[in-house]
């Protein structure tokens, strides 16, 4: 694999200083100007699909189908969304109507923050450079992206075509590590849209607030699953593998463990293996059908889970080192203090975790971080509302799993420890926006509001 090229550290603030000055010449404030870029950029991973597919394997080891569906079909779909509705996402608000107001002519204008810093990370090294993008650009701000280090490919093909599509005065790619990064961050932005883990989150929050930047977190944790007995099982189980085993685990949404009554423990397995053994017929597995963790410290750390654990592994548990290689792996019996429940497993490791009832899972869940995504599978309502009424978490899912992120009009983000802001379409849009108030008052209205004026008398307050 091709070493990543990283921007030198000089040519940092000479980007920072260029995106400046084609900022404030206000090119950006033309919508046709940003539908043009938006265009420019799903024509960008359209006719460059192949490359895309190549460097996701290259870097993830991945499936051209996972690929496609999860992140380039998605990523263009980002951005047409965007093009097609930056219009009408950027016109002025008015406020609901008020007799003593009206006639001062109140509006909400969306105005580009300014030159922002959108930092991104491994697991879908495109998807979650666009889908931010997507919103910056339509609310039209100049862009400085930070792809990923890990996805090295990705990273080097984003830094070759950003200028053969995207307006190099206004879009550019700053490529590195920690030392580029941390040059970056030294740096006055107008807003930093952060994605990764939250120990980095904590480090850019840190660094933003020396400058008052505002910053938005899109961070990760363990989204749990709720099982009720009566639900489709068999549905369940596909739908469960699916979201947890695809992209090999590292998808920040992916469900992190199975909450299921203790008594019924048995039968929901039983369930999982009849899916799995459709999913993963062993050849498949051994053939590498399935992606990769991205690095040997991703591989070890995720190992390191699976070793600890004193559950009982009854799907899959190979490990390859040398491959980055982790099979599928559901294990049951785990208990809260497990090694595999300590933190977000980010891997194709599914714990099932018994409880006596509905009650304790939801008790468990609420003694622990507000997840990003919370998931139940059941087709009784009352279950359903019972979850999500007394649990918190960034999305709330019936009987699916990962796709929400996707969804056209819904916002994407955590709350609290899951991260902070939201993105996607209109969301991503108003996240780069700044919404100035805006007022024009008729001299007229002295006639009304005159005895504001000094001096004051008690005639001014009888008025
Ligand atoms: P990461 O935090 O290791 O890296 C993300 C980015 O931070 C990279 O661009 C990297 O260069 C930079 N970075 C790393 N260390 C840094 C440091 N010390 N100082 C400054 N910058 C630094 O995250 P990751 O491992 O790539 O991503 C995994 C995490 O991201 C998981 O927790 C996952 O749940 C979360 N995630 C969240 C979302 C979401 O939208 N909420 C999406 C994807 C992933």
């Amino acid at each position: 694999m091709a070493a990543l090229a990283h921007t030198p550290l000089e040519e940092i603030d000479k980007i920072h200083g260029e995106l400046r000055t084609a900022f404030n010449s206000g090119k950006t404030k033309s919508v046709a100007y940003r539908k043009y870029q938006l265009l420019q950029f799903a024509y960008l991973i359209q006719d460059n699909a192949k490359r895309f597919e190549e460097a996701l394997a290259q870097d993830l080891g991945r499936h051209p189908l996972e690929s496609h569906f999860l992140e380039i079909n998605a990523s263009i779909g980002e951005l047409m969304e965007a093009y097609k509705n930056v219009e009408s996402w950027a016109k002025p608000d008015k406020p609901s109507f008020n007799v003593n107001f009206v006639f001062m002519r109140p509006l909400t204008i969306k105005e580009p923050k300014g030159v922002v810093l959108i930092i991104s990370p491994f697991n879908y090294p495109l998807w979650l450079c666009v889908t931010p993008m997507a919103g910056a650009i339509a609310a039209g701000n100049a862009i400085v992206l930070k792809p990923s280090e890990s996805c090295p490919a990705v990273a080097s093909l984003l830094h070759e075509l950003f200028p053969k599509y995207l307006d190099p005065s206004l879009i550019r790619v700053v490529n590195g590590a920690i030392p580029e990064t941390t040059k970056l961050l030294d740096l006055p932005w107008d807003h930093i849209l952060y994605t990764g883990s939250g120990r980095v989150g904590r480090i850019v929050a840190a660094a933003a607030v020396k400058h008052l930047t505002p910053v938005s977190l899109e961070l990760g944790g363990k989204s749990p699953v709720f099982i009720d007995p009566s639900s489709d099982m068999q549905l369940a189980a596909r739908r469960l593998l699916w979201g947890k085993f695809a992209n090999a685990g590292q998808t920040c949404v992916a469900p992190d463990y199975v909450l299921v009554p203790r008594a019924f423990q048995d039968t929901f397995v039983e369930a999982l293996k009849t899916a799995y053994a459709t999913f993963y017929p062993e050849a498949t597995v051994a053939a590498q059908n399935t992606t990769k963790l991205v690095n040997p410290q991703a591989f070890r750390r995720v190992n390191g889970l699976l070793q600890g654990t004193k559950g009982t592994v009854v799907c899959g548990g190979d490990t390859d080192e040398a491959r980055k290689f982790i099979a599928p792996t559901i294990v049951r019996d785990v208990k809260g203090d497990d090694s595999l429940m300590s933190e977000e497993i980010f891997g194709p490791i599914l714990p099932i975790v018994p409880v006596e009832d509905l009650d304790e899972a939801i008790a468990y869940v609420n003694a622990h971080d507000h997840p990003l995504a919370l998931y139940v599978f059941t087709q009784n309502e009352t279950y359903k509302k019972k979850v999500f009424s007394s649990t918190q978490s960034g999305s709330a899912v019936a009987n699916e799993t990962i796709i929400i992120p996707g969804v056209p009009g819904l916002p994407f983000g955590g709350i609290g420890p899951s991260g902070t802001g939201y993105h996607s379409g209109k969301h991503g849009f108003l996240m780069f926006t700044h919404l100035r108030a805006t007022m024009d008052t008729p001299g007229w209205i002295d006639k009304i509001l005159g005895f504001r004026y000094p001096p004051y008398t008690a005639r001014s307050l009888q008025a």
